[in-house]
């Protein structure tokens, strides 16, 4: 039985009663085999969710979406390194310090808010500099810009560039094919698409990340270093017990069925991963066509709005008081997060098992639409 109001913000987001039976238990051993058994099998299925090699490494370390981002940084970034940043908001401006920090150099494409740098232009700053890596944001949830990761990949593969993703507002809502593509990394965090609460980071790494890893000369803080992780993950996979860090085992049994939902989804003619795509295409149609009827704009440039959350301009007279007007109507939705015009416009997300609940999506129209509405007599 659902209580309270419908979480419709850009994660943490509403779960599965499945997942949420699957966590709500007392802790089990990390060493226990029904554990060892359900983190083995998550790990398989991330690679089936990430449409990645099967020589990829999956890592999933108890954490959120900015210790997987560190976490990527960490292992394959050093000093005297450069990295390409193709930067659309607040996370890209992220993982452009974690970089900086790691006493490398940050090379920047940027783009007005909204938009995305051409691939033009982040060609031209690849062919003019020697960089170890390309990163950008799959979707930034500050803009609910979506790049287009496909074309990045393959830029940085001609220029012989590792590329990093961070999906952490994409992963299994936004097409992703980690091994088509030839991306490297592909992080993401627990709390959004996936489907579980907060409290994981989750990766998948391509042999060539994993062997920048082994030329490092500093190496990353162990909490988060491939080379501690990927023995433990190895034994997972092969129904060992093992130890590093103790890991969320709660939250490893509840991914094991959020992962499985995902697999299992059936959708038109669609099933697994590529149902989850078009669930979440078809959902992010729908709610764009209703902020439309209602004469609400997007922030970012149509072409580019992701299919997880739309970024939308207060009417001309309304301002944050529209949140709580759609609270009152039963439905949480966020505020701005962009620092340049957070004040301008509020974030809906509509990922994960959401997509597979009409009545939610529906309720969620309404609110806003009857809110706007309200605001605006
Ligand atoms: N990257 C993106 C695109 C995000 O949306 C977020 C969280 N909103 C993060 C990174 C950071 O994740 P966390 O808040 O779990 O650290």
């Amino acid at each position: 039985m659902r209580m309270g109001k419908l979480l419709m913000i850009p994660g943490p987001v509403e779960v599965s009663e499945a997942v949420i039976a699957a966590f709500a238990a007392p802790p089990p051993s990390h060493v226990a085999p029904p554990v060892i058994a359900a983190f083995g099998r998550a790990l398989d299925n991330m690679r089936r969710v990430w449409l990645a090699p099967k020589d990829a490494v999956p890592f999933v370390i108890a954490g959120s979406g900015t210790i997987a981002m560190e976490m990527a940084v960490a292992n394959l970034m050093q000093e005297g390194d450069a990295a390409l940043v193709v930067n659309t908001g607040y996370f890209s401006d992220r993982i452009a310090e974690m970089i900086e920090r790691r006493g490398a150099r940050v090379v920047q494409v940027k783009a007005d808010v909204g938009d995305a740098p051409s691939l033009d232009r982040v060609k031209s700053a690849l062919d003019g500099g020697e960089f170890r890596a390309l990163f950008a944001t799959h979707v930034d949830t500050s803009t609910g810009v979506r790049v287009d990761a496909r074309a990045l990949a393959a830029l940085a593969q001609e220029h012989a560039v590792l590329s990093v993703f961070d999906g952490v507002c994409a992963t299994a809502g936004e097409r992703f094919e980690m091994q088509a593509w030839g991306a490297d990394v592909y992080l993401t965090a627990s709390q959004k698409a996936i489907g579980l609460p907060p409290g994981l980071a989750l990766m998948v790494v391509s042999q060539r990340a994993i062997a920048r890893r082994a030329e490092l000369k500093a190496p990353p803080p162990m909490s988060f270093d491939f080379t501690c992780w990927q023995p433990i993950m190895q034994a997972y996979q092969e129904g060992r017990p093992s130890y590093f860090s103790t890991p969320a085992t709660n939250l490893i049994v509840a991914l094991d069925v959020a992962l499985q939902e995902l697999i299992d989804t059936r959708h038109d003619d669609k099933s697994g991963i590529e149902a989850r795509f078009a669930l979440h295409q078809s959902c992010a149609d729908s709610m764009r066509r209703t902020w439309s009827e209602v004469g609400l704009e997007l922030l970012c440039k149509p072409a580019l709005a992701a299919n997880t959350l739309s970024a939308i301009r207060y009417p001309e007279g309304v301002d944050a008081s529209l949140l709580s007007a759609i609270a009152e109507r039963g439905v949480i939705v966020a505020g701005g997060l962009h620092p340049t015009c957070k004040a301008e416009y509020f974030r809906v997300g509509h990922m994960g098992d959401v997509t597979l609940r009409p009545d939610a999506l529906e309720k969620t129209q309404q609110a806003v639409s009857d809110a706007v509405a309200q605001a605006r007599s």
